[in-house]
């Protein structure tokens, strides 16, 4: 039975990651990926002459200019930033919902300006708003970085008190908490938190911590697009992990991971080869990872815990193309936010019940990626919240009907924004909690793991390490959270915690 120090469960975000570490740290470094590539929900698709991107709309955290991140220099440590091209996305968004049109430009200063200008009332909240939120992230960013280090944060949490009481005092905080007293216009409200899909709970429910940390980034390190999309970014460190030794094996799952009396001890594969492991580092979902271990799985206290927490929203998408270019579709930016409801619980309401939406987000890729169609189309990717669990209960025949219904409505939508997208639609894909499932395995084809709640995100999600020795946990289900960039740092965590535990005395750098 071959040996290695560490098999990688899954090649998402956080497995890719994990295994790059480990290899870069030279450590002995098998991954394993059920699907034939690698990447989970960051990948792509080809129909006839069209390039889809299957997940990405905007990466964050790599600086503005890109460097001097945590992010950046870990990515640069794997030998991954210098392997892509980046283009950088401004205007980040337009905002389209009951009169509201407006194009938000990137950069704390021009976003601040902007909105303050276009809801004159409301000027200075806007503005205390987005320092509020800069100012959390400045504190939060020693920390963070500390955290990626794998240093014990608490003990450097107690050497920065002023950071850390700011922390604990925004820990508990929802977006909604802050903006109450600040922002009294509805339609400013909306614009302000437009991005709060990106972290899958509306303004009213979602960590504050997290959302300043998430907003801060995209203003003051710029939100990027890696040429070639998010298959070019997981490729990427596929080949980081190869080329520092690692091995990568696609199109075969794990189907078990074996251990004794509480320690890891390696892998079973679908075909039946059996691998030893020192330590097995899983990108599957904590639950999915319970599963695999089978009778000798996580202690009841610890799914006790698991169960408590709420699993987050998963998705539909409409991937489109259209026979008109973004051009002669008036498209101004990258991303258009589209509501149809300024109420944002409301939207809510429908995500959580996986209704009709009221919101979506619609992204043309032609701005970021000019080759992805043809000169006198589009490619597009809408993509409106969904909770996965309300999808799991219907019949097929209901399942069909109303993935039509969805699909159909939120074409509709887009078409009242961009008139003649409806009518010259070329081709047509639809994904539902299902195909997320399918792809990654998640509970519900959650996106970013557990939800951001105040009570459970970042630091208070269950951590990288487990109850069973030598088995660590890598991708948004733990910490730090979902999303690009959430995912890779987390498999550097993981990497931290098992290059402890071999006794590897380096650190990943960055
Ligand atoms: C439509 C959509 C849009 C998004 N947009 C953005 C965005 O713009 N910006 C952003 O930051 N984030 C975005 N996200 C979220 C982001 O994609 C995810 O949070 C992140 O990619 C999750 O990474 P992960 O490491 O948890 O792995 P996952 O992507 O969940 O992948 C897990 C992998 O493990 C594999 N696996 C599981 N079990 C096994 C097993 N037993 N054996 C072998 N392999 C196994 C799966 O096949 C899969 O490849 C989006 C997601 C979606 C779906």
């Amino acid at each position: 039975m071959p040996g290695y120090d560490v098999v990688v469960v899954g090649g998402g975000l956080g497995g890719l990651s994990a295994a790059a570490a480990m290899s870069r740290l030279g450590a002995r470094t098998l991954l394993v990926e059920r699907h034939p590539k690698v990447g989970g929900y960051a990948g792509a698709f080809k129909r006839g002459p069209f390039q889809f991107e299957a997940s990405l709309h905007a990466l964050s955290g790599l600086g503005d200019p890109i460097g001097g991140t945590p992010l950046a220099r870990y990515l640069d440590y794997l030998g991954v930033l210098h392997s892509l091209r980046f283009e950088k996305i401004d205007p980040i968004y337009h905002s389209s919902g009951p009169g509201v049109e407006i194009t938000v430009p990137g950069g704390v200063e021009p976003f601040k300006e902007a909105l303050a200008a276009y809801f004159p009332l409301d000027a200075d909240g806007i503005r205390t708003f987005v320092d509020d939120c800069l100012s959390l992230y400045r504190k939060i960013r020693p920390l963070e970085e500390s955290l990626a280090r794998g240093d014990n944060t608490v003990l450097q949490s107690l050497k920065r008190p002023l950071a850390l009481s700011a922390v604990v005092r925004a820990m508990p905080q929802t977006v909604e908490g802050r903006l109450a007293s600040l922002v009294r216009d509805p339609a400013a409200r909306l614009v302000l938190t437009q991005i709060w899909g990106y972290f899958g709970l509306p303004p009213s429910k979602l960590s504050w911590f997290w959302f300043c940390g998430g907003l801060a980034t995209y203003l003051n390190d710029g939100a990027w697009w890696p040429v070639g999309g998010s298959r070019a970014f997981a490729d990427a460190f596929e080949r980081a992990i190869r080329s520092a030794g690692g091995e990568v094996i696609t199109g075969v799952g794990v189907r078990k991971i074996l251990a004794q009396r509480g320690v890891v001890k390696g892998v079973v594969l679908d075909d039946d080869r059996e691998f030893k492991a020192r330590t097995v580092i899983s990108n599957a979902d904590p639950m999915k990872t319970d599963d695999l271990l089978g009778q000798n799985g996580f202690p009841l206290w610890y799914r006790l815990h698991l169960g408590t927490l709420e699993v987050s929203a998963s998705t539909v998408n409409v991937y489109a193309a259209v026979g008109k270019s973004a051009r002669e579709l008036g498209v101004r930016a990258h991303e258009t936010f589209i509501s149809g409801d300024l109420n944002q619980d409301a939207a809510w309401d429908r995500v959580a019940a996986a209704a009709l939406p009221l919101n979506l987000v619609a992204a043309c890729y032609n701005l970021v990626e000019p080759g992805a169609s043809p000169d006198d189309s589009s490619v597009w990717m809408l993509t409106t919240l969904s909770n996965g669990a309300p999808w799991l209960a219907l019949d097929k025949g209901a399942y069909d009907s109303h993935k039509k219904a969805v699909a159909d409505a939120m074409i509709a939508m887009v078409d009242r924004r961009y008139p003649g997208f409806a009518a010259n639609l070329r081709r047509t894909e639809v994904s539902t909690p299902y195909t997320n499932i399918r792809y990654t395995g998640n509970t519900g084809g959650a996106i970013y793991g557990f939800s951001n709640r105040p009570w459970s995100h970042s630091v208070l999600r269950p951590g990288n390490d487990t109850p069973i020795k030598g088995l660590y946990l890598a991708g948004a289900w733990t910490r730090p959270g979902g999303g690009f960039q959430p995912a890779v740092i987390s498999g550097r965590l993981a990497a931290e915690l098992a290059r402890r535990y071999l006794g590897i005395n380096r650190h990943t750098e960055g």
